[in-house]
Parts: structure tokens; C-alpha cells; sequence
């Protein structure tokens, strides 16, 4: 048992909720995240206790939720794998080989024990008198309540609603006489064999769901209301085959390979903001050779914003213009009217067969996995705070929170806020303090308020339908998320954490 015996006073009516005892920290969800907070904290503190837990009822979060056909990284594994783990395969990984890579950290680390599944945290109550969080939790399985007490909450929930996709609400759905799925809830049992299938949506998963279900299917159209863009680097990196060749130890494949990809990264972050153009027209040019003939580029591959205001989706080696050039998949480009007996309507009238529609419209953006927060009683609006560096929230005491980059693999700041609690954890150690909460100075009680994301250089769907829920950010450091590797690689390893913005107790 990771959890201490513990006995809490027990408020009336709550004879139901069963005590499942305290922990030094409670991380909230067991996908790449949590599974690397928890590695961090038992490297630096061994003597700690924790838990994990986690809604679903098995690890991996993102990929475990989402096991559609040809379900892949675009990220390259050596930075989308931690830093204290060698990755082995192929640059481009599918979903099943992050699973068992997760797996063999969850193995190395034994950290078994310590995840709780089918857990799902439902409200935080941090009481500043009793120095401790107590968490509310409603299994799954058996719809018992829990309540857990923990000293520090480590909020590793991803950035989405994994239970419920974004589903816009087309006309007509009700007379398709067809199936229509989405890829967070794939059915097992779907077969597609001879179908006649419809992907509505145009960015990473319709790309490498499309390339995956077009060998299977009678055809696939993807109907796109406006274009992404697209990379399609080669699926092998040549660099990694002739480490391996030379039986280089993979620890240090991993790390260069780690650099070469982080460099490749950083370049084409920085032309995004220096150099848009040249960078939209690369992108351009390097897909046009893969394109069937007469192909019209213009309409469905020149998206209208400049390139990585959204991620900019990978096709290894190019297989779903491999599908285009086979015929067995074309693309649409066009508003969606409505849903039909046999297929969709779009607005040029066209009406496109489909046996099964599946809906890869993207995410329900959640807020701290819509866990409801108090702080001594008073409900927290997050709409009302801004962020600590991307880690912690003003005013939430002894509450981190991870992150991740869009731009680069999400895992490299998985280890750089590991590497900062870490120390946070420290410097409360060491200052004999129980309670550390971000707190604006004086002088930055009247900074000017900005958005989470700026939509100038970041403006995904999900993160725009969903910005009037989530906290701002002040107008400086360290009341600002940063979204570039490249700086925070820096910044977070060096940030003074006595600068007056954290106040421990
Ligand atoms: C198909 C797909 C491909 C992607 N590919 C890449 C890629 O190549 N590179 C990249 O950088 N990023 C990629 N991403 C983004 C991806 O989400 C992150 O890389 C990363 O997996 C997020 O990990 P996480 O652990 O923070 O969150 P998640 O993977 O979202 O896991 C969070 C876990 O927390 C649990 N949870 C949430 N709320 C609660 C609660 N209240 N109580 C209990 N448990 C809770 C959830 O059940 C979930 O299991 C991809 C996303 C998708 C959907």
C-alpha cells in the first residue's frame, strides 16, 4: 500500500464516502504525464508516498483513449519519449508501442501499485489550517465514493475531455441510415471491409486514420472545411539506423537523436514567426511531388493561417497522399450542410455516399479535468487567475500542474516541470514550509490580463471554443506560458523560486 492509515472526521451525511487515507502527493492521471511525474518524484524523493489516479480503466491516457486504425505519434519518439528513458523504435511510433513503452516505464519504476484506475477525481478542497488537499472520487466500476487527503496535488489531467469528443451538431443525423463514430470511442468490432466511408476533419488524426482504413475500404473521402498543414518526412531517420548499427549505447542515440529533432524543432518554430512565408512555401512545395496529377493544391492543401498557429500534421513517408495517388482516397473541401439517408450534403450541393461517417472533429477542451476546486471554502473561477510559468495557478497552494508543448513533443516539458516541482519541493524542505502558493506582488496586482493562448500564435478550435474558461496570463514572467522549448529549456531550469511570487508558509 502506497496510502498511510488515516482517519477523517467525517461530515454528516458522508457516512457513504469511504476514507482511502493520505499521501504526500496525489498526481491526477496516468497518461505520459502523470506516469513522468511520478518517475521524477520517486527518483528525488524516494521516502514520499503517492498515488496516481486516473477516470479510465487502463494507463496511457491519450493513448489509451484513442485506438482508432493507424492511430501514430506525429512527434518523433526520442523527444516525445522522457529524457530519462531510451527510446528503441521507429521514429514515428503507432499508439500500441507508446503503450508499451509507458508500460516498461511504469515496470522500471514500479509504479503499479501506485495507479488506482477507474478513479475519477471529481473536486479538490485545499484547507490552509490542516495544510492538505482532500480529494473527492468516484469510482467507476462500483460508483463508490473515496475521499483521499494529500499534501501536494500534481494535476496531470491533459488538456481534454476523454469521455466526451467535440461533436458538432450537423442537420440530418438522426436519418443517416449509416454509422457514424468518432476516434476517441473507436468500436472494436468495426469493420470497414468494402465500406464506403466519410472522415470529416482535417488534421492529424484524419491523416493518419485516412492512409490506415483507405487499404480496407471501398473508398474514403475526407471532408475537410479548410486545410491544414502538412509534413511528410521519411519514416525512418537514418541518423538513428546507423547509431544502432554501430551499436552506439541507445542512451546516447537517445540524447543525440533528442538534439537533432529539438534543433530541427526550434528552426521551424522560429521560421514560423520569422520567416511564415518561406515556411508556408516549403511545406507547400514538399507535398506537391506527392500529389496525384491535376491535384488542386490551392483548394485543399493551402490552409488560410500561417503555418503552426496550428500543429502542422506528419504523414510518414507520405501515405495519405499514397492513398490520394492510389485513388482509394480523395479529398473535399467544403462546409458540411447536412447528414443525408446515404451520406452528407455539402454546400456545393454534392452529396458524398458513405456507409459510416466518422467524425474526427476534435476535442472538448477541459479545465483541470473539470475537477471542482475550492481554496478554504471558496470555490476557485479560474477565469479569475492567471498562471505561474505554465505550472501553477495563483492563489492554489501546493498545486502543479503539467503542460504540455503543441509545437514540440508535449513530453519535453513533462520532464522540465518535473525537474521544477522537484525543486519546489526542495526549497519547502529545506525552508521547513508545508504551504507554497503563487501570489502577485504589488505591482503586478494591475498587469494587463492576456488570453491563455494568443490566437496570433496559437489558435486551434478546441483551445478558441474553449478560452473563456480557462485562466489568463499576466503581461511578464513569471505570470506568463511560455510555449517554446527552445526559451524554456533555459528559463524553467534557472527560475528563481524566491523571487517574491511564491509564498511558502
Ligand atoms: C491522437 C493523438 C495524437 C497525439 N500525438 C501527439 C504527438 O505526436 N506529440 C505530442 O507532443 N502530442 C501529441 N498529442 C497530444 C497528447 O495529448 C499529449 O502528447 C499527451 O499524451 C498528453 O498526456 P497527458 O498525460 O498530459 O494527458 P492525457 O493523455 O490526456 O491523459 C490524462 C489522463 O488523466 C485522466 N483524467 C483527466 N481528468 C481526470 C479526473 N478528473 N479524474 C481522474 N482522471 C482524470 C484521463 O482519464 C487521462 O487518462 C496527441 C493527441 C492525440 C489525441
Amino acid at each position: 500500500m502506497t496510502t498511510t492509515a488515516h482517519t477523517t472526521a467525517q461530515a454528516p451525511g458522508a457516512a457513504d464516502i469511504e476514507d482511502a487515507g493520505h499521501v504526500d502527493v496525489l498526481i491526477i492521471g496516468a497518461g505520459v504525464s502523470g506516469i513522468g511525474a511520478a518517475h521524477h518524484l520517486r527518483e528525488k524523493f524516494p521516502d514520499r508516498t503517492f498515488v496516481i489516479l486516473d477516470a479510465q480503466d487502463n494507463r496511457g491516457g491519450t493513448w489509451w483513449t484513442h485506438r482508432y486504425p493507424g492511430v501514430r505519434s506525429d512527434s518523433d519518439l526520442f523527444t516525445y519519449g522522457y529524457r530519462f528513458k531510451p527510446w528503441r523504435g521507429p521514429a514515428i511510433a503507432a499508439g500500441g508501442e507508446i503503450l508499451a513503452y509507458l508500460d516498461e516505464v511504469i515496470d522500471d519504476d514500479d509504479l503499479s501499485r501506485h495507479i488506482r484506475l477507474r478513479h475519477r477525481v471529481t473536486a479538490a478542497s485545499w484547507t490552509a489550517e490542516e495544510r492538505r488537499w482532500t480529494v473527492e472520487v468516484t469510482r467507476g466500476d462500483t460508483g463508490q465514493q473515496l475521499r483521499f487527503t494529500a499534501g501536494f496535488l500534481w494535476m496531470c489531467q491533459g488538456y481534454y475531455n476523454h469521455a466526451e469528443p467535440y461533436r458538432p451538431q450537423w442537420e440530418g443525423t438522426d436519418r443517416f441510415q449509416g454509422a457514424i463514430v468518432h476516434p476517441q470511442s473507436w468500436p472494436d468490432d468495426l469493420d470497414l471491409t468494402g465500406k464506403r466511408v466519410v472522415v470529416i476533419g482535417s488534421g492529424a488524426t484524419a491523416a493518419t486514420l485516412i492512409p490506415a482504413i483507405a487499404r480496407q475500404a471501398q473508398h474514403v473521402t475526407m471532408v475537410q472545411r479548410s486545410p491544414s498543414y502538412f509534413y511528410a518526412p521519411p519514416a525512418t531517420n537514418e541518423l538513428a539506423v546507423t547509431l544502432r548499427a554501430l551499436n552506439i549505447p541507445d542512451e546516447w542515440t537517445h540524447e543525440i537523436l533528442r538534439r537533432q529533432y529539438m534543433a530541427q524543432t526550434d528552426l521551424l518554430a522560429r521560421m514560423a514567426v520569422q520567416s511564415p512565408d518561406e515556411l508556408h512555401a516549403f511545406l507547400i512545395e514538399s507535398v506537391r511531388p506527392l500529389l496525384p496529377e491535376g491535384f488542386d493544391i490551392d483548394r485543399h492543401l493551402t490552409p488560410r493561417y500561417r503555418p503552426w498557429q496550428q500543429r502542422i500534421a506528419i504523414v510518414p513517408d507520405g501515405d495519405l497522399f499514397a492513398a490520394l495517388r492510389e485513388g482509394t482516397a480523395s479529398i473535399v473541401t467544403d462546409t458540411i450542410e447536412s447528414f443525408t439517408e446515404r451520406g452528407v450534403k455539402v454546400s456545393s450541393g454534392t452529396e458524398i455516399p458513405a456507409d459510416v461517417v466518422v467524425s474526427a472533429t476534435g476535442f472538448n477542451l477541459s479545465v483541470f479535468g473539470d475537477v471542482a476546486f475550492t481554496v478554504d471554502g471558496e470555490p476557485v473561477d479560474f477565469t479569475d487567475r492567471v498562471t505561474w510559468r505554465g505550472i501553477m495557478i495563483n492563489g492554489l497552494p501546493n498545486m502543479a500542474y503539467v503542460f504540455g508543448y503543441f509545437r514540440h513533443s508535449w513530453t519535453l516539458r513533462v520532464d522540465l516541470v518535473a525537474d521544477l516541482v522537484g525543486r519546489l519541493l526542495e526549497n519547502m524542505r529545506d525552508k521547513g514550509a508545508t504551504m507554497v502558493v503563487p501570489a502577485l506582488r504589488p505591482e503586478e496586482a494591475d498587469m494587463r490580463r492576456r488570453p491563455w493562448a494568443d490566437p496570433e500564435n496559437f489558435n486551434p478550435g478546441y483551445v478558441m471554443r474553449s478560452q473563456h474558461i480557462l485562466f489568463g496570463q499576466g503581461d511578464r514572467e513569471p505570470w506568463t506560458h511560455l510555449l517554446e522549448h527552445e526559451q524554456e529549456r533555459e528559463i524553467l531550469p534557472a527560475a528563481d523560486l524566491d523571487d517574491g511570487t511564491l509564498v511558502y508558509r
